[in-house]
């Protein structure tokens, strides 16, 4: 047995165990420790000179959850509901046998305690836990498609209730040390350093080795099942409420509040039991697989820059340059100086560089009025960004972003005025959406050091950065640039260098298949829902007027005129010229679209579509309209990926869900391939190219990987 729990007994007989996973940095539940420490209560039952024990971690923090790493392969492994049972079980018993062996056990619980590290803890009798504001309790599975499999369901409501307990089971809220307390989660919050020490008072004064939900005339804090008012309010409003926010996409919520129902009207007991069968179904699907991999496994390597070349020295910005401060410099200055940067504005007029400094202002008030900031901090923020017309002022930045105006023209000119006064070794970076790098970084005296660095908007909010490689970027630039999007703590993929690169050429298909369904009498009301019902955050015609047709209108003419007569224009460009030459709706910044914008009133679809697309008598049915807008993605995407516009499925995954909204449930473009089958999605890509046209026209390549059946994720 490997050597994961420190056990020792002092002379009050008192036992300790102190788990300390050796050689990771986070202690994780795992079959090894999960043995171990039931050899461990063992021993503390078996031992007449053992009065109590205290569970602590040799670790920062106390416990990160369960090994995803082999709970993502349990799908792949044709697990079945009943193998996902005992999975769940034998953890969840180990946990009861320590909470009715007859000895009290209290836990010390030093930092993060979350998933199986949190129902670990609720199942001991006493808990303490260190005030350090990142010692975060939560039960986070079903943002990644499972639920809690150790007990969490269960005892967590009979601790504070029903009501409490979905707000924190269902939405993944991690409850800080103050709140902890004040629900009663934990009975103790104490200096880390005294935390053994409280623990060990408990046990001495008035150790109660038996659960609340083990004693007589136990009751839930508020009533339990349908005989409490309250909580029916809850569960009924709380069930429909998540079936139209998930739309059924996601089975897991509804998991796990159908365990904490059923379970909450049962002996724990019977409820525990009821929770791992709940938990097997879920670890045996597909859904918990594709959101495991994505959102938890492959986007934390992202985050480690899985990606970044070898050999480069790791580096860190202090002082970072950005041409441009409109919507997009403002937004990279803000997010920037947050990360500690002094950034330096530059535009071409002092006032415009003085308004991307006030985004900032802005987005600093608004965080002091909800508690997130205070003025001390925010003036500090705001100190180190010094807006300017003056190139001289970045002297010596490690770091340049342009986001100028979108014409080749101008960002050729400002990367010249720029590489006259930057570092001979500083990264020059383009935040185009559409320009291919190579063509910019011709400009530059340094192609070697050109990157493209692509956000998204809104800056502060959007989670990725799509890193692009020119074709003469070196491995030093790569690094540098994968750095400093670690820095600012985003989420970086790694594309080379092709036109609207990987993230704006796919999903232009969205909004160019919503445009094509509108052009051909598909009511528009059903698109829109279609879309939302597949769990894309808006429909394709309102994520048009969000990001402006007037924006798609003059990306496709300049490619139009780069191309000359050979350009194709997309299968929905009609419907977009008409309504930027025409009819003058060009979005919702300009106060129409798509949609009509009524002042101090919710968006409606412009009544006038009904004229321009008379909607068919017959209608398709709602599958189809969401099949053809996520074949249509993810087929863009399996061309990327034959084209080399990406080296990694990872990469495609992780840049369609956070950087357009592509639905989590499927995994990401390529992983909803592999969840349909590649068969399956080629066949019904012919059936579509048939009925709708070549934009949906399989290539030999990926006819090939159909037939040998390949798949493009390994696990
Ligand atoms: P914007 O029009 O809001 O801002 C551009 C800013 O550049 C303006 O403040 C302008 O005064 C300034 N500028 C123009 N010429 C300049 C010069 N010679 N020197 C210094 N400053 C100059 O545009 P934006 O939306 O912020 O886009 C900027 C870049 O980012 C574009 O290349 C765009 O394609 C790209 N981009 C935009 C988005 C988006 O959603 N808006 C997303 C990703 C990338």
């Amino acid at each position: 047995m490997s050597n994961n729990i420190q056990y020792s007994v002092d002379k009050d007989g008192i036992a300790t165990l102190k788990i300390d996973m050796p050689g990771k940095s986070m202690n994780v539940m795992s079959d090894d420790l999960i043995a171990e420490f039931s050899a461990c209560i063992d021993k503390v039952v078996a031992d007449e000179n053992v009065n109590g024990a205290i569970l602590a971690s040799g670790k920062k923090a106390f416990m990160a959850g369960a090994d995803l790493t082999e709970i993502v392969t349990a799908y792949d492994r044709g697990t079945t509901p009943v193998q996902g049972y005992d999975w769940s079980w034998a953890l969840s018993s180990v946990f009861r046998k320590l909470e009715t062996c007859g000895k009290p056990f209290a836990v010390a619980i030093n930092g993060l305690a979350l998933g199986a590290g949190f129902e670990l803890c609720l199942a001991c009798h006493y808990r303490v836990l260190s005030g350090h504001p990142g010692a975060v309790l939560g039960l986070p599975e079903v943002g990644i498609g499972l639920m809690p499999g150790a007990g969490g369901t269960q005892r967590l409501p009979r601790l504070i209730g029903m009501e409490k307990s979905l707000a924190i089971i269902l939405q993944g809220k991690k409850l800080k040390p103050a709140k902890s307390l004040e629900l009663g989660v934990v009975h103790e919050v104490a200096p880390v350093d005294e935390l053994l020490e409280r623990a060990k008072n408990w046990l001495m004064e008035n150790p109660d080795p038996v659960a609340p939900w083990d004693k007589k005339d136990f009751r839930v804090p508020g009533g339990a099942g349908a005989m409490n008012p309250k909580n029916m309010q809850a569960f009924m409003v709380g069930t429909s409420l998540l079936a139209g926010n998930t739309q059924h996409n996601y089975p897991a919520p509804i998991a796990a509040i159908s365990a904490i129902y059923e379970g909450g009207i049962t002996p724990i007991d019977a409820g525990l039991d009821i929770e791992s069968q709940y938990f097997g179904m879920l670890l045996s699907g597909v859904t918990a697989r594709n959101m495991v991999r994505s959102l938890f496994v492959n986007k934390g390597a992202a985050d480690k820059l899985i990606r970044r070349p070898e050999g480069v020295e790791k580096s860190k910005v202090t002082k970072l340059g950005i041409l441009g401060a409109g919507m997009m410099g403002a937004g990279i200055a803000y997010v920037s100086a947050r990360a500690g940067i002094q950034v330096v504005l530059l535009d071409t007029d002092i006032e415009a560089a003085v308004r991307g400094k006030a985004y900032s202002e802005n987005l600093l008030n608004k965080a002091i009025k909800r508690g997130f900031s205070t003025e001390d901090k925010a003036q500090a923020l705001l100190k180190t960004i010094h807006p300017t017309i003056d190139y001289a002022d970045l002297e010596g930045c490690e770091l340049v972003i342009e986001a100028v105006f979108e014409n080749r023209e101008i960002k050729a000119a400002v990367t010249a005025k720029t590489e006259a006064v930057i570092p001979p070794d500083a990264i020059f970076a383009s935040n185009t959406s559409t320009l291919p790098i190579t063509g910019l970084a011709e400009a530059s005296i340094r192609p070697e050091s050109f990157i493209g660095l692509h956000f998204f908007s809104p800056v502060d909010k959007m989670p990725l950065v799509e890193l692009i490689v020119g074709e003469k970027s070196s491995d030093q630039a790569i690094a540098r640039g994968l750095d400093f999007i670690q820095q600012i703590r985003k989420t970086p993929i790694v594309v080379n260098d092709s036109p609207g690169f990987y993230t704006s050429r796919v999903f232009s298909t969205s909004t160019n298949e919503g445009m094509t369904m509108l052009a051909e009498g598909i009511s528009p009301a059903l698109i829109e829902n279609a879309a939302k019902m597949a769990g894309m955050p808006v429909g394709p015609l309102a994520v048009m007027d969000e990001v402006t047709l007037e924006l798609g209108y003059k990306i496709t003419m300049q490619a139009a005129s780069d191309q000359g007569e050979d350009y194709e224009f997309a299968s929905g460009f009609p419907v977009l010229r008409k309504f930027v030459e025409d009819l003058d709706r060009k979005g919702k910044r300009f106060g129409k679209g798509f949609y009509e914008y009524p002042e101090g009133d919710k968006k409606f679809l412009w009544p006038g579509l009904a004229d321009l697309y008379p909607v068919n008598d017959e209608q398709p049915a709602v599958q189809e309209v969401i099949d053809r807008l996520l074949y249509r993605q993810a087929l863009e995407t399996a061309r990327c990926f034959e084209e080399g516009v990406m080296d990694h499925a990872n990469d495609a995954d992780i840049g369609s869900i956070f950087g357009w909204g592509f639905p989590p449930w499927t995994g990401g473009t390529l992983s909803f391939i592999d969840t349909v089958g590649i068969q399956h999605f080629v066949a019904e890509c012919d059936r579509m190219a048939a009925a709708y046209g070549p934009r949906f026209a399989v290539s030999d390549w990926l006819r090939q990987r159909a037939e040998k059946n390949e798949v493009f994720h390994q696990i």
